[in-house]
């Protein structure tokens, strides 16, 4: 495989003259989604779905490159001698994992992905490959995700056992909170939800993406100094950087939750004094890891980040050679 090469700005694919998910800047970009350990500005050209556009242009202004390329889930594009599609990966509205095909040889690069039920994006599709590049975020058999529709009825329970106190849920801005949202309203949710103002757009943007999220409102936590009386007994959705702000505590005593893979480690739910953590995970558990390589069959297997020592170990016992990339920049807090 002297095709791939590993260098400052990450992982290359030399006959492509491209960079998967750089972490510097490059002439040609392609992009598995729009995070922002994922998608960043200033590349010369990037190739992505038109969701994966569309968040790096709200995020980061419409001059995010110079060249955009849209590549929907399905089609292909040439680069060089290289053959390359898109193939969705469930992790978000748009993400995808980057199919690269060379002499002969599939190499699949997933990105971030998960397998559980997402109502705010397309499901993880199967598609075989020689070389298949996986993260490892929860790469430990300790990880193991609940269904997601059993937690938000859990939350929903403690919601109807206080019924005066407003519910304040941490979730990232980019996908989770969306998902939260749709979640909720999977559920029978319908009273207005009300999201912090950093939550606008990309909800607008999911909406436009025909994503249903229901009635949304601002949320103002002050009516002229005193805590609004509209948020009492409401859910409110906000990013984790609001959690501990003057926005957050003029709210009157609300129940802190936080959505997150990680709010199964007790530990990490207590240091952000969470009183409620929703696992809720954009990310393959140890079960779905293993699950999808095995269905995806590669010849190989690369860890791009996370802990890959387990997930190593335990595709070599499955007869699969597997090696770590050990690629850093990429965010596991983002989730
Ligand atoms: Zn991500």
């Amino acid at each position: 495989m002297d095709w791939v090469k590993i260098d400052r700005a990450g992982l290359s694919i030399l006959p492509a003259a491209a960079h998967i998910d750089p972490l510097a800047k490059v002439q040609v970009a392609l992009i598995t989604h729009g995070h922002a350990d994922h998608a960043r500005p200033g590349h010369h050209q990037v190739i992505a779905t038109p969701e994966t556009l569309a968040i790096m242009a709200a995020r980061y202004g419409d001059d995010f490159a110079e060249i955009k390329t849209p590549l929907r889930y399905g089609e292909k594009l040439k680069l060089g001698d290289v053959h390359v599609g898109m193939a969705p990966s469930g992790h978000i509205l748009g993400s995808a994992q980057i199919i690269v095909e060379y002499q002969n040889t599939r190499l699949i690069a997933a990105g971030d992905y998960k397998r559980k039920s997402d109502p705010t994006c397309a499901a993880f599709e199967i598609v075989p490959c020689d070389i298949f590049i996986t993260e490892a975020t929860f790469g430990l058999p300790v990880f193991r995700h609940p269904d997601p529709k059993a937690e938000i009825k859990r939350l929903l329970n403690v919601k109807s056992l206080f019924p005066e106190r407003s519910i304040l849920i941490g979730a990232y801005a980019l996908g989770k909170a969306q998902r939260v949202i749709a979640l909720l309203r999977a559920a029978g949710y319908n009273a207005p939800i009300h999201i912090h103002g950093a939550l606008q757009n990309l909800c607008n943007l999911y909406q436009e993406y025909g994503i249903e999220l229901g009635e949304l409102r601002p949320a103002t936590s002050t009516n002229r100094g005193k805590p609004s009386q509209e948020l009492e007994g409401a859910i409110i959705i906000a990013p984790p950087s609001a959690m501990n702000t003057v926005w957050a505590r003029r709210l009157s005593d609300p129940l802190n939750v936080f959505a997150s893979g990680w709010m199964q480690v007790r530990q990490r739910a207590k240091q952000r004094g969470v009183e409620f953590p929703l696992i809720l995970s954009d990310h393959a558990d140890w079960d779905d890891l293993l699950a999808t390589i095995e269905a995806v069959n590669p010849g190989e297997v690369w860890v791009t980040h996370g802990r890959e020592d387990a997930l190593i170990h335990a595709c070599q016992q499955r007869g699969i050679s597997a090696r770590a990339l050990s690629l850093i920049g990429y965010d596991e807090a983002m989730e």
